[in-house]
């Protein structure tokens, strides 16, 4: 095995860590301004967890509804994040997001059109209108596929399997990053000028989720927190009512919202649909996290199928409509021997989407270090406690055009530190010390526990106990990571693992301990010890890095909406479901 003294170095104006729908649309904006940046990943140029996304992206353009506007589409996203969103970054994403969608559109992402030949809108979870904008059931690859392309048009470098392992920053000021490429197992340093964190979500820290392997680990909350930046919200993590059960390969993997926005109905095994008990108005399109407890509660009573699922049926609608609306899941299904035109998917909750995350300010997307900046899932505040489908492309975007903005208007208006020597030495010390570990612990096994901790312990329905214990096997955990049997090229997955498992470490301590802060339920924080929304919550708990490892938390008021939103969250627009049978 080689370990490495000196490492690779790389200097651009802007270094963007992920390059999924975030990372790809902030060095767009960019690159419109001319500016020198360098765009990275884990994987190739176009593979990136955006892929994965599949029903659409939202925005009010009003081409079905056209009652619908940006206040009200405000309103839903505070109600269903029950207004504990920042409703700056709530305003902003709302207002923005049409002229959002028109821009992708004349750079070719070929959106559903209506006979007219308007942008087509579907209905989602707790949407009061049709306005998600979709590309039959493929809309992340559509999205992606555009941005990369524009991306190569306007020749924005990618270095692919690229891994960051850590923030450099200077006199409180980003000055760089450093990693390893994956392919050559070398210790690569980068200096810039400012640095944006798009690496993604967390929630592969559960046994049961709809991430791709080794992938949504976490690294970019643990990156910002171990740079001194806070992480908020991190108790709401969004469970999908609609996740495979089998094959084994895909169990978690996601059956996506739109077979409900295209009129999938919901039944347990004694063909009661139960959304009538649960919620008579908006049945299987309410929110989210509704729709999941009530899946969660009728297999946990025994109504379930013997893979512990429900049953979710899209066969009442005419053949060719699924075939046209739903390729993937067709495909995907068929593929293991189920025609949903003509009989029910089995399908159990599933952890989906990190609400919590980076603390930034959303006016630039700069966190409270000077020139770091953070977009897309990786940040805390536009959905609250509960994120709307369709919501989370439409924020990649929105924001980052608003970072590529806000770092062309600044960059060289303020000092920039060079990255030093010590700090990159220091860093690549690390790395050598992780690939030679030589203790007893397999990462895969660690990481394996970890994500049965964090389902049993802080998963859809959480206690107090649960958490505490959940916060002791951590200790545990953490104590047996630093007995690593590592000892692998750092070009293996096993290396790839170990690094995983650090950033993981630190992501779900966050997680339990903001649940545990959270005496009440709310949106996707359900804690059976305290079933009942307290006003007096209506707050935002922080975790603050206290130095050597250490958490503090703090709680800070939520912040109130516009006049503007205000009178539409009054106006109380909601979805009459049966209106639509
Ligand atoms: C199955 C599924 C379906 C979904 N459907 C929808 C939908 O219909 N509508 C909707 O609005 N949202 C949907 N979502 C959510 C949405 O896809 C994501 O929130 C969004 O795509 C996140 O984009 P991102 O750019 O922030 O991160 P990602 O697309 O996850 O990109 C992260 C990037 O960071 C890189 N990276 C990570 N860690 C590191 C590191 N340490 N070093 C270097 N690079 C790193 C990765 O390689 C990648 O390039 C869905 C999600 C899933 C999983």
């Amino acid at each position: 095995m080689t370990t490495h003294v000196a490492s690779e170095s790389v200097s651009t104006d802007v270094l963007v860590i992920g390059a999924g729908g975030a990372g790809l649309r902030t060095s767009i904006e960019l690159a419109k301004h001319d500016i020198d940046c360098l765009v990275l990943g884990k994987r190739a140029h176009g593979d990136a967890h955006t892929i994965w996304a599949a029903g659409g992206i939202n925005a009010s353009l009003g081409s079905l509804d056209p009652e619908d506007r940006w206040e009200i589409h405000a309103a839903d996203t505070l109600d269903e994040g029950h207004f504990v969103n920042d409703p700056t970054a709530v305003e902003m994403l709302c207002r923005r997001a049409p002229d959002r969608i028109r821009e992708l559109a004349e750079w070719g992402m070929a959106f559903d059109r209506t006979d007219a030949g308007t942008i087509n809108q579907r209905y989602f979870g707790a949407q009061s209108f049709r306005r998600t904008c979709f590309v039959g059931d493929r809309t992340g690859q559509a999205l992606m596929d555009t941005l990369v392309q524009k991306a190569m048009d306007l020749d924005i470098p990618y270095r692919e399997n690229l891994y960051i392992t850590d923030l450099v920053t200077e006199g409180g000021r980003a000055a760089g990053a450093v990693g390893f490429d994956m392919d050559s197992g070398r210790p690569v340093a980068f200096d810039a000028d400012a640095v944006v964190i798009a690496a993604g979500g967390h929630t592969s820290l559960y046994r049961r989720s709809s991430s791709r392997p080794d992938e949504n680990t976490g690294d970019a909350q643990a990156l910002a927190f171990e740079a001194g930046v806070p992480l908020r919200d991190m108790e709401f993590v969004q469970f999908h009512p609609t996740g495979k059960v089998k094959p084994e390969a895909e169990v978690g993997h996601l059956v996506t919202e739109a077979v409900r926005g295209e009129g999938g109905r919901l039944y347990n095994t004694e063909g009661e649909r139960f959304m009538e008990r649960y919620s008579p108005a908006q049945m299987e399109l309410d929110a989210r996290d509704v729709v999941a407890r009530a899946n969660e509660q009728e297999i946990r009573e025994g109504r379930g199928t013997e893979n512990d699922a429900v049953l979710l049926d899209i066969s009442h609608r005419d053949d060719d409509y699924v075939h046209e609306r739903l390729p993937r899941m067709v495909e995907e299904f068929a593929e293991h021997g189920v025609d949903i035109t003509a009989e029910p998917m089995e399908v159990a909750p599933t952890a989906h989407y990190a609400m919590g995350g980076i603390e930034v300010n959303f006016e630039t997307a700069e966190t409270q270090i000077d020139g770091l900046y953070a977009v897309g899932e990786c940040t805390a505040g536009v959905h609250g406690a509960n994120r709307l489908g369709g919501n989370s492309l439409i924020e990649t975007v929105v924001f980052g055009e608003v970072a590529g903005t806000h770092i062309a208007e600044t960059l060289g208006t303020r000092p920039s530190p060079a990255l030093s020597e010590a700090a990159v030495r220091d860093q690549v010390a690390a790395q050598d010390a992780l690939a030679t570990a030589d203790g007893r612990h397999a990462p895969g096994d660690l990481i394996e526990r970890l994500r049965g901790l964090m389902w049993d312990h802080a998963g859809i329905l959480r206690d107090e106990d649960g958490l505490l214990q959940g916060l002791r096997a951590l200790q545990q955990l953490r104590a047996d990571a630093d007995d690593l049997a590592v000892q692998a090229d750092r070009t293996s997955r096993r290396y790839e693992r170990a690094q995983n498992l650090g950033v993981m470490l630190t992501t779900a301590e966050t997680i339990l301990r903001g649940a545990l802060e959270r005496p009440e339920s709310r949106g996707a924080h359900a804690r059976t010890d305290h079933d009942t929304k307290d006003p007096a919550w209506r707050q935002n708990i922080r975790c603050l890095p206290a130095g050597d490892g250490n958490m503090d938390i703090d709680v800070a008021a939520a912040g109130t909406p516009s006049r503007r939103v205000q009178e539409a969250v009054d106006e109380e627009h909601e979805l009459d479901y049966h209106h639509l049978e």
